[in-house]
């Protein structure tokens, strides 16, 4: 734990595993209130000169962290892989878009203008100052476990805030990596802290119950999402909440459908399907059905499980078996109410993997809405697959679920495109295109899958208060 400028030496620990092979990958520190409290103190004494420094300070130190992050990709990205389970691959490419998030907001720190406003009386001069909120309390995912801190990291710290993360339980090692190159580039003590924690619990109601803090920064589950935003609520203060999500995929009657099987291939296994924006329904059009389902069931079985440290892996473990028992779960469910099996569908039978949290990449077609993969968050490798014949009806049974995070549309008509764009309620769509993510881009969702954005122009807004001067002269 990083608190006030020193990392921790003493105190009790919890052990961090490789998802591939069960080993202990290493140990940290257990926090609970006490150090919560510490480290929002910490972060108050700070925030009075870091908000005072220029931007153009703090912009350049973010440049520097941008920078040995990028330096030491490889050293990053190995250590991403085993204690979160991904192919090296796939880690480096979050690593840099993790450092993408440093050098994005580096530049947004120098944007952040104010207003002059006409005012109705000669005597009166309107001025508005964008500050910021003040002590952040962050807490993170373990399915992106280094993007979504500098996802917040960054913006919090090009505001001018100072802050308190507390990493997932599952990956506290790469963000005490994170912390230390963040130290290292010359952010000043105090003002940023780290708590470990194997119960996040008393972490939470601390963020929320200490006055000081005046925002609060959430990735994960919807469950939680809630408990914190009607906390939040009770005290006032101001949130950010990036949620579940269940997707829809598209391929309408106009797409190429081998094109589209590629892209679902492609999408829906990455990270092992534990993405908040991973395609929880495929909707394909009944003509393009057989051909789509042909190229996917061709591909998916052709994707290698295994150690993400060897760099053939295509698709690695589960986060742990509690993850692994969900999705048999939600197979067993589908095929219990009628669903056919093409492909997956068990735990891998792999002697080298039985230590490790693996289940085969799965699909599932003639998926129906009695089963509970059709309503529920699968994060897991299962494609599900439902044929639809008509586009009204495509549009409000994509819609029709809690989540508003993301969707995806496989056409070749620039209308048909348009008219999806614009009908899925959702807070990013993806239209032939599997990647809609960058930081340069607002990353978000509506309804279950959370408030406000991340990344983009509008990142650094939540981290920023608006205030009004009225000058009489
Ligand atoms: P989770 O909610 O269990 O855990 C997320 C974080 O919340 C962890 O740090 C955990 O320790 C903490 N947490 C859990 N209980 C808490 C409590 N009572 N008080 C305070 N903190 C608490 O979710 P998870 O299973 O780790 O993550 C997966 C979820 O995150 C999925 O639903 C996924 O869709 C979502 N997610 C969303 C995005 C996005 O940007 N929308 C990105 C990644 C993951």
């Amino acid at each position: 734990m990083l608190i006030g400028g020193h990392w921790h030496d003493d105190g009790p620990k919890f052990a961090v595993f490789n998802p591939a092979t069960g080993d202990r990958v290493g140990d940290a520190f257990d926090g609970g209130a006490a150090e919560t409290a510490a480290a929002i103190s910490a972060a108050s004494s700070a925030f009075p000169s870091w908000s005072g420094q220029t931007a153009f300070k703090r912009a350049e130190i973010l440049h520097q962290a941008y920078r040995l992050m990028v330096e030491r990709k490889e050293e990053l990205a190995q250590l991403l892989t085993q204690e979160q389970g991904k192919p090296l691959r796939a880690a480096r490419v979050e690593t840099q878009y993790a450092a993408d998030f440093l050098l994005w907001f580096a530049e947004q720190a120098k944007r952040v203008y104010g207003d002059i406003l006409p005012s109705p009386r000669v005597d009166q001069r309107f001025m508005v100052l964008r500050q910021p909120v003040g002590v952040v309390g962050a807490i993170t995912p373990w399915n992106y476990p280094i993007s979504m801190l500098t996802r917040k990291l960054g913006p919090a710290l090009a505001a001018g805030c100072t802050i308190v993360l507390k990493p997932a339980e599952a990956t506290p090692l790469i963000a005490i990596a994170t912390f230390r190159i963040l130290q290292e580039a010359g952010v000043p003590d105090g003002v940023i802290n780290l708590v470990t924690a194997s119960d996040p619990a008393p972490v939470g109601k601390m963020y929320l119950e200490d006055k000081r803090v005046r925002k609060i920064t959430f990735t994960g589950s919807t469950a939680v999402g809630k408990m914190l935003a009607r906390g939040a609520g009770e005290h006032m203060k101001r949130i950010s909440l990036e949620l579940g999500g269940h997707a829809p995929f598209i391929v309408c009657k106009d797409a190429d459908p081998i094109y589209a099987a590629k892209g679902a291939a492609a999408v829906k296994f990455l990270n092992t399907g534990q993405a908040c924006i991973s395609p929880n329904r495929m909707y394909v059009h009944r003509s393009a059905l057989q051909p789509f389902l042909t190229e996917l069931t061709n591909r998916v079985s052709r994707l290698t499980v295994g150690n993400g440290l060897d760099e053939k892996t295509g698709v690695g473990p589960l986060i742990n078996n509690a993850a692994v028992d969900k999705v048999a779960n939600q197979v067993r469910d589908a095929v219990d109410h009628g669903a056919e099996l093409l492909c997956g569908g068990e735990r891998s039978s792999n002697a080298e993997l039985v230590n490790g949290s693996f289940y085969e990449p799965t699909i599932l077609a003639n998926v129906n809405p009695d089963m509970l993969i059709y309503t529920e968050e699968t994060f897991g490798p299962v494609a599900a697959v439902i044929a639809y014949d008509d586009d009204d009806d495509v549009i409000a049974m994509a819609n029709d679920t809690a989540y508003g995070l993301a969707a995806y549309v496989y056409t070749n008509s620039l209308s048909t495109a348009m008219r999806y764009f614009e009908a899925l309620r959702f807070g990013i769509v993806g239209i032939n295109d599997i990647n809609p993510t960058a930081a340069a881009a607002p990353f978000g969702g509506i309804k279950d899958s959370g408030m406000g954005r991340e990344g983009g122009r509008e990142g650094i807004d939540e981290y920023l208060d608006t205030k009004l001067g009225g000058f009489s002269i």
